[in-house]
């Protein structure tokens, strides 16, 4: 899988783009919710995808 930026929406309806490949927790900038972590090499997405941005 490729590394790509993906624009995610937190369920306080903020959006954010976050690195598919991140290693560090990605936390919202409104509500400070986490919208991403890192598992094995690659970023779980813990809010809704909205777009992939290449
Ligand atoms: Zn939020």
């Amino acid at each position: 899988m490729a590394s790509k930026y993906l624009k995610v929406q937190c369920k306080c309806g903020s959006e954010q783009t976050v690195f598919s490949h991140t290693t560090s927790v990605v936390k919202c900038n409104q509500c400070k919710e986490p919208l991403a972590h890192q598992s094995g090499g690659t970023a779980v997405i813990d809010g809704k995808i909205v777009e992939e941005l290449g």
